[in-house]
């Protein structure tokens, strides 16, 4: 590696996680996006793009609601509910898909290309495509795409071409794979766009950056509703890009407890171990063999073998907790949030309402949590009502 290509790697470290460990001519082209990216990403210009996007399209800022009968009913501390189920397409990650398009628009990219598992970060991409007149790839397992053949027509309404990778069993990781060849072949011309806050270097950091406007917004939500800070913030954790950004504005904060909540069924903060998979160091999941080892969890979201870096640093250096919850407690949190609430919940989402409602009881009602509400549930209904019917 040059010098230079060293100090870009540094950048991306997190205590020993992080990092870029791939092949020189793909070192070549993320050092190119991370380059773009520290350029643009204080400029005040840039910025006033971004807000302008997330205020007009994503419907931003979105509420901080007061979850009164769930409250009531467990008693101890107030629960908030950040509302991230009300942006534009359902979730958090248009947030970061709308700052990473704004970005590869200001490179002069030609087309946009991204991977995507169950389909959400796939229809995110060739949403934000679909505003900017971008091309879009998307590249997707041929047995997720049976899988989840509704997702595959949304991308194709949206404008996106949807490619079916055969190799592999395909599955995400062979998605991924595809597309980081296309950007290899096609660097000149193509952006890539990552879906959550893991892989090489500058990823985690950027996506973090756009992620940030949860709790920048939360921050100043419930100064103005408590006239104090929370005494928890809890968020999903799947790859951990709405949690890092539900973290982000407190991290500096230690009197506010930063809680991640992982499903039982793929729990690779709080049983995983440090090595380098797609890319980057994490906490993660590996076999005998050093490979990922599969995971399942009812939220498709959450059921990646690794985690973002940082996450993986957070809790290392103990500053953050991450706990478990299983796939019948984030069930059992979906229905209540729904009874309770009116509001039905991703079942990722589901999974940090579950541990809100267990640490509410132990605090006073003096004091507040905040749950990140990822996603709304309509995607997951379906699923639900199947796992009802079953037991
Ligand atoms: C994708 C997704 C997640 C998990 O991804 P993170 O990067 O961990 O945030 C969580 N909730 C919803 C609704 C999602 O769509």
């Amino acid at each position: 590696m040059s010098s230079d290509q060293q100090s870009v790697a540094e950048k991306g470290f997190f205590g020993e996680f992080g990092g870029s460990y791939i092949p020189e001519d793909l070192q070549k082209v993320l050092g190119m996006i991370a380059d773009e990216f520290e350029k643009y990403k204080e400029d005040p210009e840039f910025l006033q793009e971004f807000r302008h996007y997330m205020e007009e399209y994503v419907g931003r800022e979105n509420p901080l609601t007061f979850a009164a009968n769930l409250t009531n009913r467990i008693g101890g501390a107030k629960i908030y509910l950040k509302r991230e189920d009300l942006n534009h397409t359902g979730a958090h990650k248009i947030n970061n898909v709308i700052g990473q398009a704004l970005l590869a628009k200001r490179m002069g990219s030609k087309r946009i290309i991204a991977e995507t598992g169950a389909g959400q970060h796939g229809v995110a991409t060739a949403t934000a495509c679909a505003t900017f007149g971008i091309p879009c790839t998307i590249y997707m397992g041929k047995e997720d795409i049976r899988r989840q053949s509704l997702n595959v027509f949304r991308m194709e309404l949206l404008g996106a071409k949807v490619v079916s990778v055969e190799k592999g069993q395909g599955r995400l990781k062979d998605a991924v794979a595809e597309a980081l060849n296309d950007l290899v072949e096609n660097y000149k011309d193509t952006f890539y766009l990552l879906g959550s806050a893991v892989g090489p270097h500058p990823y985690p950091t950027m996506v973090k950056h756009f992620q940030a406007v949860i709790s920048e917004e939360s921050k100043r939500q419930i100064l103005a509703k408590e006239g104090k800070l929370p005494a928890a913030v809890v968020a999903c954790v799947g790859g951990g890009s709405n949690a890092i950004g539900a973290f982000a504005h407190y991290i500096n904060e230690s009197e506010v407890r930063l809680i991640g909540a992982e499903p039982a069924e793929a729990p690779t903060v709080t049983q995983g171990s440090p090595a380098v998979i797609h890319g980057y160091k994490c906490l993660t999941l590996v076999d005998e063999n050093g490979d990922p080892k599969p995971t399942y969890s009812i939220a498709a979201g959450l059921d990646y073998p690794g985690v973002g870096p940082e996450h993986s640093y957070l809790k290392v250096s103990e500053r953050a907790e991450y706990v478990t919850v299983s796939g019948n407690e984030a069930l059992k949190a979906f229905q209540e949030m729904a009874r309770e609430e009116g509001i039905i919940p991703a079942l990722e989402s589901a999974h940090a309402v579950s541990e809100a409602m267990k640490l509410a009881k132990t605090l006073s009602p003096d004091d507040s949590i905040i749950v990140n509400l990822s996603g709304r549930g309509d995607k997951d209904v379906d699923m639900v009502f199947q796992l009802l019917k079953d037991k």
